[in-house]
């Protein structure tokens, strides 16, 4: 080894050594938190190229700082059902980081909510945030409540209730939450007019994901969709190749899934399977976008339903199956750890080119490593899917501006901030000695952001 090469080993193995000790300690002092170790293991682990070459961020603590959450507030969630039966969730918001930005990030109701899910996504968000180049820190909330099978006045009471307690925390220029998971245009409607009617003033940008008539954005509904695809479609354009005439499957059916696929379908793709949490749809004949609309925006069917208005496609229970679907492009938009080491090498044998995730954290670390050791194309959530917070932002500007863009004007901006990330994380990883390596690359480059916000302005 030349003396250049001794002193590069060194600090790689000083930052190492730092990565394991601040990862260490994360797992003991958030014990049954898988979801969340699993997500400072994925970041953590990439950014030790960094680390070495930023020695300064390990002497101002950055990493045990970034992890623990800056506020982590939970409350009682009671609501009373249509039969007068008192019922009694759970409410979470983490506000994680607040560098470069107000708190920013959505809320997920879903049976599956607990600390480790709500700490996750926000520890994530961080740095998905700070990838768009915009003002925003990172944040997430939710509730372990199941919007399945409620009525309306029940999704209206439960939601107002939810609203009674967080509005004591959030604000335009403190937290902004929105959507995700089971949080919608229609929850999103009934916490404004919570929120506005408790603060008493009309404050659009507290909320982002608003209907249009009061404050949202065009092309916000979109975005996180249309965001992945624009990533996607950047990725394969470096390697000469194209959603045109390519199959997709995507996975889910909510908001994420069915504008991925429709932007897919627009730039020429065939899109052949979606899910949801109980099993996938398979049609050979290419998605038909208006039913799976019509099914799971206007009805809140089961995506089942599919088969009864064209019963040449198959309908196969369970979620993992649709892995096993020859395609040249996955796109997961479900939920996380969708996809396993299993599906990843059953992807891989039936010749998958790119995999994009549109959902958070849908691929285990194992799958993670498959896509990687057999040369996939693979774009990870914090840069592909960040369109939807990224048009969020936008909206908050919109707001902030009292004026409203076009759908082209905020289209326009989206697929620039997305061919921005892209260039930003083949870039980072390039110079930190990873090239092609996305993961690597959109950690480094959405760490460095706050990580330096973090030095500047002292240790809290
Ligand atoms: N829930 C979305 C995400 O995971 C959007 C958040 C937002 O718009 O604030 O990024």
């Amino acid at each position: 080894m030349t003396i250049v090469q001794e002193v590069k080993h060194d600090a790689l193995q000083a930052a190492q050594q730092y990565v394991d000790d601040v990862y260490a300690a994360i797992v003991k002092r958030n014990p049954d938190e898988p979801e969340f170790h699993q997500a400072a293991k994925e970041i953590f682990t990439s950014l030790v190229p960094a680390l070495a070459k930023h020695p300064e961020y390990m002497k101002n603590g950055i990493l045990e700082r970034i992890a623990e959450p800056e506020r982590m507030i939970t409350f009682r969630v009671s609501w009373v059902d249509d039969q007068g039966k008192v019922r009694v969730n759970r409410g979470y918001r983490v506000q994680f980081n607040s560098a470069i930005g107000p708190y920013k990030g959505g809320l997920r109701f879903h049976p599956s909510v607990n600390a480790s899910v709500i700490k996750f996504l926000g520890f994530e968000q961080i740095f998905k945030n700070a990838l768009t180049g915009q003002p925003i820190g990172g944040a997430k909330g939710g509730s372990d409540f199941d919007p399945k099978g409620k009525s309306e006045g029940e999704i209206m009471r439960f939601t107002q209730s939810f609203m009674t307690e967080l509005c004591k925390y959030i604000g335009p220029d403190v937290d902004i939450p929105a959507g995700d998971i089971g949080v919608g245009a229609r929850e999103i409607g009934y916490m404004f007019g919570q929120y506005k009617r408790i603060h008493g003033g009309f404050e659009a940008g507290v909320l982002t994901g608003k209907g249009l008539g009061y404050g949202g954005s065009l092309a916000r509904k979109e975005a996180t969709g249309y965001g992945l695809v624009y990533f996607v479609e950047e990725m394969l354009k470096a390697k000469g190749l194209g959603f045109a005439g390519s199959t997709v499957v995507v996975s889910g059916s909510g908001n994420v899934a069915i504008y991925a696929m429709e932007k897919a379908s627009q730039l020429g793709a065939k899109v052949v399977a979606c899910s949801d949490s109980n099993g996938y749809i398979y049609d050979p004949n290419g998605i038909d976008l208006d039913t799976v609309k019509r099914l799971k925006e206007v009805e809140r069917q089961r995506i089942r339903e599919y088969v009864n208005v064209h019963p040449h496609a198959e309908y196969h229970e369970g979620c993992f199956g649709i892995w096993s679907i020859p395609c040249d492009i996955a796109l997961p938009c479900a939920t996380q750890n969708e996809i396993n080491d299993v599906s990843a090498r059953a992807l891989v044998a039936n010749g998958v080119k790119a995999v994009g995730e549109g959902a958070n954290m849908p691929s285990t670390l194992e799958a993670i490593d498959v896509f990687l050791n057999n040369d996939v194309l693979f774009a990870p959530a914090k840069a592909a899917n960040a369109g939807g917070v990224a048009v969020s932002a936008l909206e908050m500007a919109q707001n902030s501006m009292r004026l409203a863009w076009t759908f082209d004007e905020v289209d326009a901006k989206l697929k620039q901030i997305m061919t921005n990330i892209y260039r930003n994380s083949v870039d980072t990883a390039a110079a930190y000695g990873h090239p092609g390596n996305l993961v690597v690359g959109a950690n480094i480059a959405g760490f460095i952001k706050v990580a330096d916000a973090m030095v500047a302005q002292g240790v809290m």
